[in-house]
């Protein structure tokens, strides 16, 4: 019997519900049960991924191309479970499916109406990973905050599942803000009263509630809230802030969220294997060197928008014993040439990740070429590799104005375009997305980072390497070593001569883990730390720098 555990949020947003989530996953699944995370969010988009990223941060791809909520990174990364498109359902999706059928008579004349029309759909979505994939437990995230008007009817679909479940398979949990006003000393906890109240007027009593704090709760507080609320002093979990959300998990489970949850579902509460978790937080937390990543793209403000990236960096970190910190750098203030060099000087490595649209790519292509001629590693995803692509393009392989058609549709050298069969339909539904097949070329940096001959990565874009360029490449010292064979598209570049500049077409991003990096992440980092290296040496006069550190400092990549 699957039990089902829903998460909805209290008094203020952006409390950490995805991380709370995610946790608890990771909780329940080192108890032995197959657990799955969902989110079901209250938004009229049909999915993220038309959506801008100042708003809404990264869109997160899953294997099956779903183009989804961040939070569902964070539940990969966090429980090690792959999900997909079910796995992120908006309102705009439901409400999609509803009307189209109602457009084609699959309600034979009735009236449809949010209840029971809308409520069932959601309903019938929720379930729909238990079947999918035969987990133990769903944990599902509501997305916004408690009260809105439009999460109301997820709310009302939520309350239902109970009784078609049964009411042993289900339970809430309800987080919300606990404030510390510092004049009076003082917990406040008339904020999370009233949002229990709101909740209950829907016909929801949460079974736990976690409240983020800044300061431990004491236990007359903790009463207090029991009382108030009607759950039990043992299910009232605090979660206070942690230095990493990686240490998150560690301080619920120490909280006892999953001891309660176990209660709460009638599940025997077996112990939990946290250890090697535990393993890495402890070096996470514990780092012999630095090095610092410059990170050059056009979303910079919002750091969310590179989710994904930011994370993998640190998993390359925790596997190299390495402190990692980023340069956040907007690619439109690398204005010339010398300027790049001032700005990038101290990096240790430079990273250009995706993005859409011509904004910043002239900067972008100024790293590169910092990174290629002095010898700095570089590592380019998706618009960062076909950015490489054309910054060789245009100083290496004389195509002066080499481009994507995507930033000049006119450009003489389009060494980057869409397909054939892509011309014409570049709107809407016409990205490469999900998990595609790339082999590897022997005796290529990939390979050997992925100690593998195929590989599988996700993608998300729409432009591709120009197959007509691909001789002319060919015969130059940027090696194509990853092809994906069912369509002949360049998947990988790597820069010769060069210790380290790869280029990706993938999303690498999306199937990184804090105890299992990304191979190309792992080893981009591993090489930027030995750099750091061979840099401090360098700038102490010391000297004595190791080989293949030495090697990073000599010469460029004419
Ligand atoms: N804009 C590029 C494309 O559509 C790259 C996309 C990306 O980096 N995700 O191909």
């Amino acid at each position: 019997m699957t039990k089902y555990i829903f998460i909805t949020g209290g008094v203020v947003s952006s409390l950490g519900k995805g991380i709370a989530a995610a946790s608890l996953g990771l909780i329940l699944k080192s108890r032995g049960l197959k657990v799955v995370n969902q989110k079901f969010d209250p938004y009229l988009n049909i999915d993220p991924g038309t959506m801008n990223p100042y708003q809404h941060g990264e869109v997160f791809v899953t294997d099956d191309g779903a183009e989804t909520d961040l939070d569902l990174g964070h539940y990969e990364r966090f429980t090690d479970e792959s999900l997909s498109q079910s796995s992120n359902t908006t309102a705009g999706r439901v409400y999609l499916s509803i009307l189209n059928k109602e457009r084609e008579g699959g309600f034979h004349g009735g009236t449809v109406q949010v209840i029971p029309n809308v409520t069932d759909e959601i309903r019938r979505r929720m379930l729909l990973s238990a079947q999918e994939t035969g987990a133990n437990v769903i944990i599902t995230e509501i997305g916004g905050t408690v009260g809105d008007i439009e999460s109301l009817p997820f709310i009302e679909a939520i309350r239902q599942i109970k009784y078609e479940v049964g009411v042993e398979n289900c339970a809430y949990i309800h987080l919300t803000l606990l404030p510390y006003m510092k004049k009076a000393q003082e917990l406040k906890s008339k904020p999370t009263q009233h949002s229990v109240k709101e909740l209950q007027g829907l016909g929801i009593q949460p079974d736990i509630i976690m409240l983020r704090s800044e300061v431990p709760i004491d236990a007359a507080t903790r009463e207090k809230l029991a009382l108030f609320c009607n759950v039990e002093t043992d299910s009232i979990i605090q979660n206070l802030n942690a230095k990493s959300i990686y240490e998150v998990p560690l301080m619920m489970e120490k909280e006892g969220l999953g001891k309660a949850v176990c209660k709460a579902l009638s599940i025997e509460d077996t112990p939990t294997h946290l250890e090697d978790w535990a393993q890495m937080v402890d070096r996470l937390y514990h780092p012999a060197k630095s090095v610092t990543i410059a990170l050059v793209g056009k979303y910079v403000e919002l750091r969310d928008a590179y989710l994904s990236v930011v994370e993998s960096l640190l998993h390359g970190g925790i596997f190299s014993n390495a402190e990692v910190n980023i340069d956040w750098i907007d690619a439109e203030t690398l204005c010339d040439e010398k300027t790049a060099a001032e700005r990038l000087g101290q990096a240790d490595g430079i990273i250009v990740p995706g993005g859409f649209g011509d904004r910043g790519i002239e900067g972008m292509i100024r790293a590169a070429q910092y990174a290629r001629t002095h010898n700095v590693p570089y590592f380019g995803i998706c618009l960062g590799m076909q950015i490489q692509v054309i910054e060789f393009a245009r100083h290496v392989l004389g195509l002066k104005d080499a481009n994507s058609t995507e930033m000049n549709k006119d450009t003489p050298a389009p060494v980057i375009d869409l397909m054939p069969d892509q011309n014409g339909v570049i709107l809407g539904g016409t990205l490469r997305l999900g998990k595609y097949e790339c082999a590897l070329k022997a005796g290529s940096t990939a390979a050997a980072a992925y100690k593998a001959e195929t590989i599988w990565e996700r993608h998300r874009h729409r432009y591709e390497f120009n197959n007509a360029y691909r001789a002319q490449f060919e015969h130059s010292t940027l090696r194509l070593t990853g092809v994906n064979p069912e369509r002949n598209l360049i998947e990988i570049v790597e820069q010769e001569g060069h210790p380290w500049m790869v280029g990706v077409q993938f999303h690498p991003e999306f199937k990184s883990r804090p105890n299992r990096p990304q191979p190309l992440f792992r080893e981009f980092i591993k090489v930027a730390a030995a750099y750091a290296e061979s840099a401090g040496t360098a700038a102490a006069g010391k000297g004595g720098a190791s080989d293949s550190a030495e090697r990073y400092r000599k010469g460029g990549t004419k």
